[in-house]
């Protein structure tokens, strides 16, 4: 009942990838693991890491609710997923991902003199050989929305007659990713071979690389494919949310490297038995509240004597009582989880983004610089609604509208306090 998680504050990622490097320094700089970014920084809109990977219909990951209203995995019955073992159709592919290459450098030290400049063409990492690249893990890097972006990114393109797209009007925003060491988590429930696990002591979800047989059917289960074949070793590999710095007191390597300081780590405490409750509600419009109903107030005193009894140690029931992330979370209703549509229950939720400023909301330029813009004008920041939405609450403007306005006036409070000028009174209630 007490999990590790990370709220990310998407206004102040300026996508400089330093997370990524970092993370792929410290992780996966072996042979098997070129491709493999247990961290990534996708722009939005865009097709993601791998290429369409929120594609359920494509992939079958996540869960879904069969007949009956029970949960049951995407990628089908446990028969299916040993006779898939054979033959997984619902995998990506390295077309999907990419082959990792780098330049004929030699070539351009080597050169004799010629009239043009000589060429450093892309070579294969793994083959060696020359290579024709045409896609990676951040090709559509800042490229944003567009008319020409409905066909490629799912969400896009369910939104096309409730958003603008003309050429005036595009927006852009990064959206770092981990993996979401979900209180479901659909990759544990595909493995044939019960490698994945996710610890009692902190919901780390981890992969026993000596019980792993190479199945792949976590990569087909993870709706967010977050988890990786090392084609060297055989294994399958994720994210571990950097367990040999957490349990010596440092952050994970993409937090404490992130330039923007935007990652925010704590402790939360659930109720365990609430979880496939709240991932088997039947609206969809649900599920928002749904995943923020099973935690618990760490400050309650029967919480606080239920986790002791758990054993769950006095350190960790003061860290989740001073975690950040439970305050943007559950205290001010910030921060919202990444897709719950899939019902895995993740546990990285995000700061939706209010840039970039744009002067629609007032006349001075300025956003929510008054009440009366704070709660008129939302709808009419560059970044819509209906597209967060469709990321963070499975569709519903309503909390993520919420979320924008607070966190306007939060921005318009500080403005005033900057100023030495009497904030808005108007102001105060929405930041509550
Ligand atoms: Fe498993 Fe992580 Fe995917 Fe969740 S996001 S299903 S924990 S690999
Ligand atoms: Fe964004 Fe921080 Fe990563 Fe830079 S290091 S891309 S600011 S999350």
């Amino acid at each position: 009942m007490a999990q590790l998680a990370m709220v990310m504050n998407l206004d102040k990622c300026i996508g400089c990838h330093t997370c990524s490097v970092t993370c792929k320094q410290a992780w996966t700089n072996r042979g098997g693991t070129e491709y493999v970014w247990f961290n990534n920084v996708e722009t939005r809109p865009g097709q993601g890491y791998p290429r369409q990977y929120q594609d359920q219909e494509k992939w079958k990951g996540g869960w879904t609710l069969n007949k009956r209203g029970k949960l049951s995995l995407k990628s089908g019955s446990r028969f299916k997923r040993l006779m898939n073992i054979f033959a997984n159709p619902d995998l990506p592919t390295v077309e999907d991902y990419y082959e990792p290459w780098s330049y004929d450098y030699d070539n351009l030290l080597s050169s004799p003199p010629m009239d043009t400049t000589p060429v450093a063409r892309p070579k294969s990492l793994i083959t060696g050989e020359d290579t024709t690249v045409t896609w990676g893990a951040n090709w559509d890097d800042d490229l944003g929305s567009g008319p020409e972006a409905v066909g490629k990114d799912p969400l896009l393109g369910k939104l096309e007659d409730k958003v603008k797209l003309e050429f005036e009007e595009t927006f852009m925003f990064y959206l770092p990713r981990i993996c979401e060491h979900c209180l479901n988590p659909s990759c544990a429930a595909s493995c044939p071979s019960g490698a994945i696990y996710k610890r009692e002591e902190d919901g780390i979800v981890l992969v026993d690389q000596d019980k792993c047989r190479g199945w792949r059917q976590c990569i087909t289960g993870c709706p967010y494919k977050k988890i990786y074949f090392n084609h060297k070793t055989g294994k399958a590999e994720k994210c571990t949310f950097c367990y040999p710095r957490v349990e010596v007191g440092i952050p994970t390597v993409c937090s404490e490297t992130c330039v923007g300081r935007l990652r925010y780590i704590g402790v939360m405490l659930y109720d365990a038995d609430a979880v496939l409750e709240a991932a088997s509600v039947t609206e969809d419009k649900d599920l928002y509240p749904s995943q923020l109903g099973v935690f618990l107030n760490p400050h309650d005193p029967r919480v606080i004597a239920e986790a002791e009894a758990a054993g769950i140690s006095t350190e960790w029931i003061t860290a989740a009582q001073d975690s950040p992330v439970y305050k943007l979370i559950v205290d001010y209703q910030l921060a919202l989880p990444l897709h719950p549509e899939y019902r895995t229950m993740p546990m990285v939720w995000y700061v939706p983004p209010l840039s970039p400023v744009v002067d629609v909301l007032t006349e001075t330029g300025h956003d929510g610089e008054n009440a009366d813009n704070l709660f008129g004008a939302i709808d009419a920041l560059r970044i819509p609604v209906e597209y967060l939405a469709e990321l963070f609450t499975a569709g519903e403007v309503g909390p993520v509208r919420a979320s924008l306005q607070r966190l306007a006036g939060m921005r318009a409070f500080m403005r005033s306090v900057n100023l030495g000028e009497e904030p808005d009174p108007g102001i105060a209630p929405s930041i509550r």
